[in-house]
């Protein structure tokens, strides 16, 4: 079912969904199964698989040259959604990211998904890789999310790339895309940022999740900046629970977001980090319900593999 219907199906009431990463090469889908199965109780309509692009490493031999290596550490999106699907009857969202693909690429890896009954996608430019400050375009890729967007819903109209195609079979994706309550990290300004967020719901995006926060005034605001501007879509807030002392640092670093100040201190006082899970825990349950009383259509929650500190949230909450 496609991610716009199950919001009309739920009938206003805010519903549990969390998103997965696919675990390092070399293990098994039982540690895929192990992180969502301590959450199924939560009956999420959805789980969301990240995407995660190659990377460049340099390997130095005795001669001291160095070898530049392409590598993907965590393979495995498609086969985990066909695998979610398969198991446990629940629709599996995989993220498509422009970063990596030429557009060719991409038509294959939307067919791919389209013969596997994987119906809804997150729609993203990705970042750079890891070894470089900005995001490139793959040669013959896209350069923005907005872009990719535009040829899946091509393709949801039969058109390929490929015009001399055969019968041009429709697709039926259900699109969402991000967005980001403190602005992308790129942007200029929010409003730049909405601009073009405004620019994806044109060319087909049907949803908007959005990148972590932890106050949520940010949202409020950003939800209120949208309506404004037009966007008439459903917005998603995504939600993390604070697990350590690193993150302090760690996420405004990675994810360009402010940690409010009653947080940080609460976390500084914390002796052990069984404490400040349960500080993240309660200020993620605090969040939960002051946001499903602003009538979200789902919470999303970013598991990244770790359903404990989640499972305690889900059940507090739902
Ligand atoms: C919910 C969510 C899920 C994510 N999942 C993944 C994942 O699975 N894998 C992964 O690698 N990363 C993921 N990311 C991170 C994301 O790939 C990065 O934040 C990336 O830097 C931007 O991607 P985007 O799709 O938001 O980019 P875009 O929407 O393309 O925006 C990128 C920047 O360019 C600007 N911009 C957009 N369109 C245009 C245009 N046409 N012309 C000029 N400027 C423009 C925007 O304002 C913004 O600053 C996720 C982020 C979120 C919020």
């Amino acid at each position: 079912m496609k991610i716009t219907e199950h919001i009309k199906n739920s009938k206003g009431k805010s519903r549990f969904t969390f998103e997965i990463l696919p675990p390092l090469k070399g293990q098994s889908i039982q540690s895929v199964f192990d992180s969502i199965d301590p959450l199924m109780e939560f009956n999420p309509p959805f789980i969301d698989v990240t995407y995660h692009r190659e990377e460049f490493i340099f390997k130095e031999h005795q001669n001291g040259l160095l070898e530049k290596k392409i590598v993907k550490k965590r393979p495995g999106t498609v086969g985990i959604c066909a695998a979610i699907q398969n198991k446990y009857k629940v629709d599996a969202v995989p993220h498509v990211l422009c970063g990596g693909f030429t557009k060719e690429e991409t038509e294959n890896l939307l067919i791919d998904l389209d013969f596997l009954e994987i119906n809804n996608i997150v729609a993203l430019r990705g970042d750079a890789v890891k070894s470089e400050n900005y995001f490139k375009p793959t040669p013959g890729g896209h350069s923005y999310a907005n872009e990719l967007v535009e040829q899946i819903s091509n393709l949801n109209q039969g058109i390929y790339l490929d015009n001399e195609a055969k019968n041009s079979n429709p697709t039926d994706f259900c699109i969402g895309v991000s967005g980001y309550p403190e602005k992308h990290m790129e942007a200029p300004s929010l409003e730049s940022d909405i601009h073009f967020l405004k620019k994806k719901i044109k060319a087909g995006a049907e949803y908007i999740i959005t990148q972590m926060f932890f106050d949520n005034n940010k949202f409020f605001e950003f939800e209120k900046k949208c309506r404004e501007s037009g966007i008439k879509v459903p917005i998603i807030p995504g939600l993390k629970p604070i697990s350590t002392k690193k993150q302090l640092n760690l996420l405004p670093h990675r994810f360009h977001v402010d940690l409010p100040e009653d947080l940080i201190k609460e976390v500084i006082k914390c002796k052990s980090n069984d404490e400040i899970k349960e500080v993240g825990v309660e200020w993620c349950i605090k969040q939960s319900k002051e946001l499903m009383d602003f009538n979200v259509p789902f919470l999303h929650y970013y598991s990244m593999g770790k359903p404990k500190n989640i499972a305690k949230i889900a059940k507090s909450v739902f």
